[in-house]
This record gives C-alpha cells, structure tokens and sequence, in this order.
C-alpha cells in the first residue's frame, strides 16, 4: 500500500476515486479491511497513544480534513485531497448499490440509525441493508453486537459511533465480524438523517468546514484545539529535518 507517513499515521496517499476502487478490490477479494478516516484531532490522539497508534497501523488511513492535505504539502509528501467519511460512505453504497452488497449499519441514536437506513435503501435500493443498530450499548454487550455483525456476514460495515472510540472498537471485533471491510464514520448518520448539516459547499471549497462545525456545535471547541497544536507539531517537524 502507498502510504504517506505524517507524525507516525501511516495515511494512504491514494486520491478519492482511486481509494474507492482500492476499496471495493478489497472486497471483491474478501480481504479484510479496517478504514480509519483521519483528521489532524486523531493524529494527535496518537501522539503518545501506543495502543491507538498500533490501531492506526494495522488499518487503511484516508485523509479526512483539509489540515492533513495541508500538512503533506508543508512536508512535500504526496496526499494531495480530502477523503472524507461522509463522501466515502455514499461512494461506497453507490458501489454496493451495483453490485447488491450486504451492509450493516452501526452507530448513531435509534432513531438517526433507523432513519439513516431508511434513506440509504431509498437512495440504493440494490445495497442490501442487512442488518443494524444504534450505538448506545455497554460494553458488556460487546459480544453480542459483534455476533449479531457475524451471523449477517455484510461485505460492508459502516460503524458511527464517533472517533476514536469506533476505530478502537473496531479494531478489538474486527476478527470477530465475518466481514470485509470496516469503516468508521463518525457522524455520518446523523448527516444522512437530516439531524446535522455538513457546511454548505462554499465553505468547504474555502477548506472552512471545521470553521462550520465548530460554530454550529460550540461544544466542539476543546476537541478543535487538537488543529492548532497539529500544526505546530507538523511546522516543527518540518524545520526539525531542515535544520
Ligand atoms: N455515538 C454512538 N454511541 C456513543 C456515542 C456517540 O453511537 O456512545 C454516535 C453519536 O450519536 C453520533 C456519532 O456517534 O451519531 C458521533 O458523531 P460525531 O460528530 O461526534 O463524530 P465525529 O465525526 O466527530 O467522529
């Protein structure tokens, strides 16, 4: 795999519709693949996170938000767009849509995991939606939603129960899931629901949808103070190999 390696993330250097066919290759083939959509808040939630660190290695790491693309310019490495969670999902499905995959959905409150679905078999009737719940359940039941995946055997799974925590509880089950691939979306359903509203394009043709998100949800504030401490992180790396 092309990999692009910014602050110890190993990311895919591969553009949107080469990832998609990368992708759907690797579910062709049946191999086993975990998707973990980075933004600069998970590169430095690994800064000094073995255990996260060692999730990221072992899985397909796509540059979601602008701050990696930018990053890889600053340190001259080949990443060259966003690919992000929500535009990867709808590709996904589109390629489930032709070729009648079975997906499960997880993640999300019950109503936006149910509306989510019910938006998606509007939109790809093909895809075959086989099974899915909402992601408030205890850890105890770990085992039984990891069964429940299993015993539906989707070639897709698509996990929402915001970052990191879906990306470590993917990589805990993913041997468990009888599935190809699995991929975080944070709040994807929640988009698909109608409950949140990605920024209108002209924000994020002007690389401001975290500008977006953090005005429409001001909670997020101490999440986004990740975005500045990246940088810093990159710019010193950058004239730390100058010097
Ligand atoms: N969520 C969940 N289980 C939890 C906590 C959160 O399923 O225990 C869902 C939540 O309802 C929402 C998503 O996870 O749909 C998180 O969305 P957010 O926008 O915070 O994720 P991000 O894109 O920032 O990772």
């Amino acid at each position: 795999m092309k990999v692009a390696n910014i602050l110890g993330v190993p990311f895919s250097t591969r553009g949107f519709s080469e990832t998609v066919d990368e992708l759907a290759a690797r579910i062709d083939r049946g191999q086993q693949t975990q998707v973990v959509t980075a933004n600069p808040e998970i590169v430095m939630i690994a800064q000094g996170n073995p255990d996260f660190q060692s999730v990221l290695d072992q899985a397909y790491v796509v540059p979601d938000g602008i701050g990696i693309v930018y990053a890889a310019k600053w340190l001259n490495l080949p990443i060259y767009e966003r690919v992000t969670g929500v535009e990867l999902l709808a590709a996904l499905m589109q390629k489930a849509d032709e070729k009648q995959w079975k997906v499960y959905l997880l993640g999300a409150a019950p109503d936006v995991n149910r509306l989510a679905a019910e938006k998606l078999a509007q939109r790809y009737p093909h895809a075959q939606i086989v099974g899915r719940r909402d992601g408030y359940f205890r850890a105890e039941e770990d085992e039984i939603v990891a069964a429940d995946i299993a015993i539906h055997k989707p070639d897709v799974l698509f996990v929402a129960m915001g970052a990191p925590r879906q990306d470590i509880w993917i990589a805990k089950h993913r041997h468990q899931l009888n599935t190809s691939l699995v991929m975080g979306v944070g709040g994807s359903f929640d988009v698909l629901a109608g409950t949140v509203k990605r920024a209108p394009s002209i924000w994020q043709k002007l690389h401001m949808e975290w500008l977006y998100r953090l005005l429409k949800q001001p909670s997020r504030w101490k999440r986004q103070l990740a975005i500045p401490r990246f940088v810093g992180t990159v710019l010193l790396t950058k004239w730390g190999k100058r010097s």
